[in-house]
């Protein structure tokens, strides 16, 4: 049993997925507490299910795109039987979590989104590091970037564990903290060989408060 808060069907908004018609599996539970967390809901709430269950719902939905988010989906051991599962079985399945519990155990065929946590996240150190080595070819590292301290701090961390060159690094603006412009800006100056990855669910599910 899985304790999930939510699944849904929608677009990705992150990663180099982006844009795929995926199903988001968003299991219950966080161990941080980042200061800009869209998605406290996910805490406490939520009810749980069976694997069976799980599998059925997401085979409803005509995608071979999986999301696996939360909270922090490595805190339930169940999750490693349903990341197999689902690659056995022929999806492409992603894997956000925030690095700070070990990835070791993580199916070689799912992508794993290191979300390293930033100072002005509140939850820095929490990474850990043996993860930098049990990265593969498909993982992906993702920074949210609060201000000019944090993007300093990132190329600071990219450059000492040669991430540019061996992964993809995406950096991501905190939503309400600096624009997409400021980070777009700063990528360029700093040369800068990140890509810049804006959250692409939150410009679509937002346009009707635009009146587009
Ligand atoms: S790791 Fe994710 S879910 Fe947990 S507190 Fe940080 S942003 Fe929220």
């Amino acid at each position: 049993m899985l304790k999930i808060n939510e699944i849904f069907y929608s677009i990705q908004g992150e990663t180099t997925y982006v844009g795929h018609p995926t199903v988001f599996v968003r299991t219950t539970a966080c161990n941080l507490r980042c200061t800009y967390c869209d998605t406290k809901y996910s805490y406490y709430e939520g009810d749980f299910k069976s694997l069976d269950v799980i599998l059925q719902e997401i085979e409803s939905h005509k995608t071979c795109y999986v999301c696996i988010t939360g909270g922090e989906p490595l805190l339930q051991k169940e999750v490693y039987t349903l990341m197999n599962v689902l690659c056995e079985r022929g999806y492409n399945v992603s894997l956000e979590t925030s690095g700070s519990k070990s990835i070791e155990l993580v199916h070689p065929k799912v992508k794993t989104i290191l979300d390293v946590k930033t100072p002005d996240s509140g939850a820095a150190d929490s990474f850990l590091l043996e993860n930098l080595s049990l990265a593969n070819s498909l993982t992906e590292y993702k920074f949210v970037i609060c201000s000019e301290k944090d993007f300093e701090w990132s190329e600071e961390f990219c450059r000492q564990h040669d991430l540019f060159k061996n992964f993809t690094v995406l950096y991501s603006p905190s939503f309400a903290q600096v624009t997409e412009r400021w980070l777009a800006e700063k990528i360029l100056q700093q040369n800068s060989t990140a890509r810049l990855q804006l959250q692409l669910h939150k410009y679509i599910w937002s346009s009707e408060a635009r009146g587009v």
